[in-house]
Protein backbone atom coordinates (compact mmCIF):
# COMPACT_ATOMS: atom_id res chain seq x y z
CA UNK A 1 0.00 0.00 0.00
CA UNK A 2 0.98 3.71 -0.42
CA UNK A 3 2.38 5.17 2.46
CA UNK A 4 0.07 8.48 3.81
CA UNK A 5 3.02 10.42 5.02
CA UNK A 6 4.25 9.90 1.27
CA UNK A 7 1.43 10.49 -0.68
CA UNK A 8 0.45 13.79 1.53
CA UNK A 9 4.58 15.29 0.56
CA UNK A 10 3.48 14.59 -3.08
CA UNK A 11 0.14 17.14 -2.72
CA UNK A 12 2.39 19.65 -0.48
CA UNK A 13 5.03 19.80 -2.95
CA UNK A 14 2.62 20.08 -5.62
CA UNK A 15 0.69 23.01 -3.71
CA UNK A 16 4.18 24.94 -3.31
CA UNK A 17 4.96 24.62 -7.29
CA UNK A 18 3.39 26.50 -9.67
CA UNK A 19 5.72 24.77 -12.69
CA UNK A 20 5.14 20.84 -12.90
CA UNK A 21 6.72 18.56 -15.34
CA UNK A 22 5.94 15.50 -15.42
CA UNK A 23 8.90 12.70 -17.23
CA UNK A 24 8.07 9.03 -18.60
CA UNK A 25 10.31 6.77 -19.62
CA UNK A 26 12.09 6.69 -22.99
CA UNK A 27 10.37 4.64 -25.67
CA UNK A 28 7.30 5.07 -23.91
CA UNK A 29 4.46 2.16 -23.31
CA UNK A 30 0.62 2.71 -22.38
CA UNK A 31 1.15 2.71 -18.80
CA UNK A 32 4.18 5.03 -19.00
CA UNK A 33 2.00 7.59 -20.95
CA UNK A 34 -1.15 6.55 -19.45
CA UNK A 35 0.66 7.44 -15.98
CA UNK A 36 2.03 10.81 -16.96
CA UNK A 37 -1.45 11.86 -18.84
CA UNK A 38 -3.24 10.99 -16.21
CA UNK A 39 -1.39 12.65 -12.82
CA UNK A 40 -1.21 15.58 -15.45
CA UNK A 41 -5.44 15.55 -15.89
CA UNK A 42 -5.77 15.26 -11.56
CA UNK A 43 -3.08 18.10 -11.16
CA UNK A 44 -5.17 20.53 -13.62
CA UNK A 45 -8.66 19.79 -11.88
CA UNK A 46 -7.52 19.48 -8.39
CA UNK A 47 -5.17 22.25 -8.32
CA UNK A 48 -5.50 26.33 -9.65
CA UNK A 49 -2.98 27.99 -11.26
CA UNK A 50 -0.53 25.47 -12.29
CA UNK A 51 1.53 25.22 -15.62
CA UNK A 52 1.77 21.60 -16.36
CA UNK A 53 3.70 19.82 -18.84
CA UNK A 54 4.45 16.29 -19.67
CA UNK A 55 7.89 15.87 -22.06
CA UNK A 56 9.51 12.98 -23.76
CA UNK A 57 8.17 11.17 -26.88
CA UNK A 58 4.50 10.38 -27.18
CA UNK A 59 2.49 7.38 -28.49
CA UNK A 60 -0.10 9.31 -30.15
CA UNK A 61 -1.19 13.14 -31.19
CA UNK A 62 -2.30 13.84 -27.72
CA UNK A 63 -1.02 17.40 -27.80
CA UNK A 64 -2.90 17.86 -23.88
CA UNK A 65 0.45 19.27 -21.83
CA UNK A 66 2.44 19.51 -24.25
CA UNK A 67 5.47 22.30 -24.41
CA UNK A 68 4.85 24.68 -26.84
CA UNK A 69 8.43 25.79 -27.01
CA UNK A 70 11.11 24.68 -25.47
CA UNK A 71 11.40 24.84 -21.47
CA UNK A 72 14.15 26.90 -20.28
CA UNK A 73 16.35 26.26 -17.26
CA UNK A 74 15.00 28.77 -15.50
CA UNK A 75 11.36 26.99 -15.97
CA UNK A 76 12.77 23.81 -14.79
CA UNK A 77 14.75 25.12 -12.00
CA UNK A 78 11.81 26.21 -10.48
CA UNK A 79 9.91 22.94 -11.02
CA UNK A 80 8.56 20.40 -9.49
CA UNK A 81 9.20 17.54 -11.34
CA UNK A 82 7.19 14.01 -11.00
CA UNK A 83 8.78 10.59 -12.53
CA UNK A 84 6.47 7.71 -13.51
CA UNK A 85 6.62 4.51 -14.68
CA UNK A 86 10.82 4.68 -14.74
CA UNK A 87 12.70 2.73 -12.06
CA UNK A 88 16.43 3.89 -13.08
CA UNK A 89 17.27 7.33 -13.60
CA UNK A 90 19.10 5.98 -16.87
CA UNK A 91 16.00 5.58 -18.73
CA UNK A 92 14.18 9.03 -17.67
CA UNK A 93 12.86 10.95 -21.40
CA UNK A 94 14.03 13.58 -20.48
CA UNK A 95 18.00 15.00 -20.29
CA UNK A 96 17.28 18.05 -17.76
CA UNK A 97 15.94 16.34 -14.98
CA UNK A 98 19.26 17.18 -13.07
CA UNK A 99 18.25 20.72 -13.27
CA UNK A 100 14.89 20.43 -11.74
CA UNK A 101 13.97 22.31 -8.57
CA UNK A 102 12.67 19.47 -6.80
CA UNK A 103 11.95 15.80 -8.16
CA UNK A 104 9.14 13.14 -7.01
CA UNK A 105 9.44 9.31 -8.41
CA UNK A 106 5.94 8.03 -8.74
CA UNK A 107 6.64 3.87 -9.97
CA UNK A 108 5.96 -0.02 -10.06
CA UNK A 109 9.26 -1.36 -10.96
CA UNK A 110 11.63 -2.98 -8.46
CA UNK A 111 13.13 -0.44 -6.79
CA UNK A 112 16.69 -0.11 -7.54
CA UNK A 113 17.24 3.54 -8.01
CA UNK A 114 16.22 6.13 -5.69
CA UNK A 115 16.59 8.91 -7.77
CA UNK A 116 14.52 11.24 -6.52
CA UNK A 117 13.69 13.74 -3.43
CA UNK A 118 11.12 11.62 -2.20
CA UNK A 119 8.80 8.67 -4.21
CA UNK A 120 5.79 6.53 -4.28
CA UNK A 121 7.36 3.46 -5.22
CA UNK A 122 4.51 0.51 -4.92
CA UNK A 123 6.62 -2.76 -6.28
CA UNK A 124 3.23 -5.10 -5.75
CA UNK A 125 1.23 -3.16 -8.37
CA UNK A 126 0.48 -4.43 -11.84
CA UNK A 127 1.12 -0.94 -13.09
CA UNK A 128 2.12 2.90 -12.74
CA UNK A 129 -1.59 3.99 -13.20
CA UNK A 130 -2.58 1.82 -10.63
CA UNK A 131 0.12 3.74 -8.17
CA UNK A 132 -1.43 7.25 -9.25
CA UNK A 133 -5.14 6.17 -8.86
CA UNK A 134 -4.67 5.20 -5.92
CA UNK A 135 -2.87 7.93 -4.71
CA UNK A 136 -5.73 10.41 -5.92
CA UNK A 137 -8.09 8.15 -3.93
CA UNK A 138 -6.13 8.26 -0.74
CA UNK A 139 -5.39 12.22 -1.34
CA UNK A 140 -9.13 12.42 -2.24
CA UNK A 141 -8.53 13.90 -5.10
CA UNK A 142 -11.15 14.21 -8.38
CA UNK A 143 -10.26 12.36 -11.50
CA UNK A 144 -11.83 13.72 -14.55
CA UNK A 145 -12.80 11.55 -17.20
CA UNK A 146 -9.94 12.24 -19.65
CA UNK A 147 -7.20 11.35 -16.73
CA UNK A 148 -9.69 7.73 -15.77
CA UNK A 149 -9.62 7.04 -19.79
CA UNK A 150 -5.52 7.68 -19.67
CA UNK A 151 -4.72 5.85 -16.41
CA UNK A 152 -7.03 2.50 -17.51
CA UNK A 153 -4.70 2.70 -20.32
CA UNK A 154 -1.71 1.94 -18.58
CA UNK A 155 -3.85 -0.93 -16.61
CA UNK A 156 -5.23 -2.67 -19.36
CA UNK A 157 -1.54 -3.30 -21.03
CA UNK A 158 0.42 -3.73 -18.08
CA UNK A 159 -1.55 -6.20 -17.30
CA UNK A 160 -1.70 -7.97 -20.19
CA UNK A 161 -5.84 -7.54 -19.90
CA UNK A 162 -5.77 -8.60 -16.28
CA UNK A 163 -4.58 -11.61 -17.15
CA UNK A 164 -0.52 -11.32 -15.92
CA UNK A 165 0.34 -13.03 -12.47
CA UNK A 166 0.47 -10.07 -10.46
CA UNK A 167 -3.45 -8.79 -10.99
CA UNK A 168 -4.86 -8.97 -8.72
CA UNK A 169 -8.17 -7.51 -6.24
CA UNK A 170 -6.59 -4.30 -5.94
CA UNK A 171 -5.78 -4.00 -9.85
CA UNK A 172 -9.85 -4.73 -10.66
CA UNK A 173 -10.48 -2.36 -7.51
CA UNK A 174 -9.04 0.39 -9.58
CA UNK A 175 -10.23 -0.40 -12.85
CA UNK A 176 -13.52 -0.17 -11.93
CA UNK A 177 -12.85 2.94 -10.19
CA UNK A 178 -11.46 4.41 -13.51
CA UNK A 179 -14.65 3.15 -15.35
CA UNK A 180 -16.59 4.72 -12.52
CA UNK A 181 -14.97 8.30 -13.17
CA UNK A 182 -14.88 7.42 -17.32
CA UNK A 183 -12.53 5.24 -18.42
CA UNK A 184 -15.01 3.20 -21.76
CA UNK A 185 -14.01 -0.34 -21.32
CA UNK A 186 -15.29 -0.56 -25.02
CA UNK A 187 -13.34 2.47 -26.43
CA UNK A 188 -10.30 1.26 -24.57
CA UNK A 189 -9.95 -1.96 -25.98
CA UNK A 190 -10.64 -1.28 -29.08
CA UNK A 191 -7.80 1.64 -29.03
CA UNK A 192 -5.72 -0.55 -27.92
CA UNK A 193 -6.07 -4.12 -29.34
CA UNK A 194 -8.08 -4.15 -32.57
CA UNK A 195 -4.65 -3.31 -35.09
CA UNK A 196 -4.45 -3.25 -38.79
CA UNK A 197 -4.01 -6.51 -40.98
CA UNK A 198 -0.49 -5.57 -41.84
CA UNK A 199 0.35 -6.08 -37.87
CA UNK A 200 -0.85 -9.53 -37.36
CA UNK A 201 0.74 -10.32 -40.89
CA UNK A 202 3.82 -9.11 -39.29
CA UNK A 203 3.12 -10.83 -36.31
CA UNK A 204 3.15 -14.52 -38.40
CA UNK A 205 6.09 -13.09 -40.07
CA UNK A 206 8.11 -12.95 -36.45
CA UNK A 207 6.75 -15.90 -35.42
CA UNK A 208 7.96 -17.78 -38.39
CA UNK A 209 11.46 -16.36 -36.78
CA UNK A 210 10.98 -17.93 -33.75
CA UNK A 211 13.51 -20.64 -32.36
CA UNK A 212 13.52 -22.40 -29.07
CA UNK A 213 15.84 -24.03 -26.95
CA UNK A 214 15.19 -27.72 -25.18
CA UNK A 215 14.30 -25.73 -21.43
CA UNK A 216 11.65 -24.17 -23.26
CA UNK A 217 13.36 -20.46 -24.08
CA UNK A 218 11.57 -18.98 -27.30
CA UNK A 219 13.37 -15.99 -28.72
CA UNK A 220 12.95 -13.72 -32.25
CA UNK A 221 15.63 -11.83 -33.51
CA UNK A 222 14.29 -8.76 -35.50
CA UNK A 223 17.45 -6.68 -37.23
CA UNK A 224 16.26 -3.20 -39.21
CA UNK A 225 16.18 -5.48 -42.77
CA UNK A 226 13.16 -7.76 -41.59
CA UNK A 227 11.27 -4.44 -40.43
CA UNK A 228 12.53 -2.60 -43.36
CA UNK A 229 9.42 -1.50 -45.58
CA UNK A 230 6.85 -2.65 -43.30
CA UNK A 231 5.83 0.74 -41.59
CA UNK A 232 5.87 -0.24 -37.87
CA UNK A 233 6.43 1.65 -35.21
CA UNK A 234 8.76 0.17 -32.38
CA UNK A 235 5.65 -0.58 -30.21
CA UNK A 236 4.59 -2.61 -33.50
CA UNK A 237 7.79 -4.52 -33.82
CA UNK A 238 7.44 -5.27 -30.38
CA UNK A 239 4.10 -7.32 -31.06
CA UNK A 240 6.30 -10.19 -31.91
CA UNK A 241 6.59 -10.86 -28.14
CA UNK A 242 3.14 -11.95 -27.83
CA UNK A 243 2.98 -13.99 -30.29
CA UNK A 244 5.13 -16.61 -27.69
CA UNK A 245 3.20 -16.29 -25.14
CA UNK A 246 0.46 -19.02 -24.25
CA UNK A 247 2.07 -22.02 -24.96
CA UNK A 248 3.09 -24.65 -22.33
CA UNK A 249 6.25 -25.36 -24.79
CA UNK A 250 7.56 -21.98 -24.02
CA UNK A 251 8.29 -20.82 -20.58
CA UNK A 252 10.63 -17.96 -21.13
CA UNK A 253 10.17 -15.61 -24.24
CA UNK A 254 11.87 -12.77 -25.63
CA UNK A 255 12.90 -10.45 -28.41
CA UNK A 256 15.67 -8.62 -29.28
CA UNK A 257 15.03 -6.00 -31.86
CA UNK A 258 17.93 -3.79 -33.55
CA UNK A 259 16.64 -0.39 -33.38
CA UNK A 260 17.15 2.46 -35.75
CA UNK A 261 19.87 4.16 -33.88
CA UNK A 262 21.15 0.80 -33.67
CA UNK A 263 20.40 -0.03 -30.03
CA UNK A 264 20.02 -4.13 -29.47
CA UNK A 265 16.72 -3.92 -27.24
CA UNK A 266 15.57 -6.81 -25.75
CA UNK A 267 12.34 -7.77 -23.68
CA UNK A 268 12.03 -10.53 -21.41
CA UNK A 269 8.53 -12.13 -20.30
CA UNK A 270 7.63 -15.83 -18.34
CA UNK A 271 4.98 -17.17 -16.23
CA UNK A 272 6.77 -18.75 -13.77
CA UNK A 273 10.53 -17.51 -14.07
CA UNK A 274 12.31 -14.54 -12.18
CA UNK A 275 13.72 -12.94 -15.51
CA UNK A 276 14.50 -9.72 -14.09
CA UNK A 277 17.53 -11.38 -12.81
CA UNK A 278 19.04 -11.85 -15.78
CA UNK A 279 18.16 -8.70 -17.36
CA UNK A 280 20.41 -6.76 -14.88
CA UNK A 281 23.36 -8.63 -16.22
CA UNK A 282 22.18 -7.34 -19.85
CA UNK A 283 21.90 -3.52 -18.73
CA UNK A 284 18.44 -4.17 -17.16
CA UNK A 285 15.65 -4.86 -14.93
CA UNK A 286 12.05 -4.02 -14.63
CA UNK A 287 9.72 -6.49 -13.16
CA UNK A 288 9.96 -10.62 -11.82
CA UNK A 289 8.28 -11.97 -14.89
CA UNK A 290 8.41 -8.88 -17.88
CA UNK A 291 12.25 -7.08 -18.41
CA UNK A 292 13.90 -5.31 -20.54
CA UNK A 293 17.97 -5.09 -21.23
CA UNK A 294 20.33 -3.80 -23.83
CA UNK A 295 23.06 -6.05 -26.12
CA UNK A 296 26.12 -4.52 -26.95
CA UNK A 297 25.91 -7.49 -29.89
CA UNK A 298 23.89 -9.98 -31.40
CA UNK A 299 27.02 -12.13 -30.14
CA UNK A 300 25.48 -11.71 -26.66
CA UNK A 301 22.57 -13.44 -27.15
CA UNK A 302 23.54 -16.94 -27.08
CA UNK A 303 25.07 -16.00 -23.09
CA UNK A 304 21.90 -14.57 -22.83
CA UNK A 305 19.75 -17.60 -23.70
CA UNK A 306 22.40 -19.81 -21.49
CA UNK A 307 21.26 -17.56 -18.39
CA UNK A 308 18.04 -18.44 -19.06
CA UNK A 309 18.09 -21.58 -19.63
CA UNK A 310 20.01 -22.17 -16.07
CA UNK A 311 17.05 -20.26 -14.47
CA UNK A 312 14.67 -22.94 -15.84
CA UNK A 313 16.98 -25.85 -15.10
CA UNK A 314 17.23 -24.05 -11.63
CA UNK A 315 13.59 -24.59 -11.00
CA UNK A 316 10.37 -21.72 -10.31
CA UNK A 317 11.88 -20.63 -6.98
CA UNK A 318 15.43 -20.10 -7.79
CA UNK A 319 18.44 -21.74 -6.27
P1 LIG B 1 9.94 -3.92 -22.16
O1 LIG B 1 10.46 -5.22 -22.46
O2 LIG B 1 10.67 -2.79 -22.76
O3 LIG B 1 8.48 -3.86 -22.43
O4 LIG B 1 10.09 -3.73 -20.61
C1 LIG B 1 9.54 -4.60 -19.66
C2 LIG B 1 9.55 -3.91 -18.31
O5 LIG B 1 10.91 -3.70 -17.92
C3 LIG B 1 8.90 -2.55 -18.33
O6 LIG B 1 8.24 -2.37 -17.11
C4 LIG B 1 10.04 -1.60 -18.51
O7 LIG B 1 9.75 -0.36 -17.94
C5 LIG B 1 11.19 -2.33 -17.81
N1 LIG B 1 12.48 -2.09 -18.48
C6 LIG B 1 12.72 -2.18 -19.80
N2 LIG B 1 14.02 -1.93 -20.09
C7 LIG B 1 14.62 -1.65 -18.90
C8 LIG B 1 15.95 -1.29 -18.53
N3 LIG B 1 16.94 -1.19 -19.42
N4 LIG B 1 16.19 -1.08 -17.22
C9 LIG B 1 15.21 -1.18 -16.31
N5 LIG B 1 13.93 -1.52 -16.60
C10 LIG B 1 13.62 -1.75 -17.87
Amino acid sequence: MINKKDAKTLVKKIKGHENIIIVKHQLPDWDAQGSAMGLAHIIKENFENKNIFVVGDRLNDDKDFLPKKKLTNDFIKSALVITVDTGNKARLDFDKYDLAGDTFKIDHHIDVDKYANNQIVMESAIACTEVVTLWAEMMKLEIPAAGAHNLYLGLLTDSGRFLFPKTNPVTFRVAARLLEQGADLKKAHDYIFVNDLKNRKWSNFAFSKMTLSKHGVASIVIKKEDYAGWDLDYNEVKGALATMSGMHEIVIWFTVIEMENGQIKVSLRSRDYDVNSVATKYNGGGHRVASGASLNSFDEISSLTKDLDKLVKNGKEGK
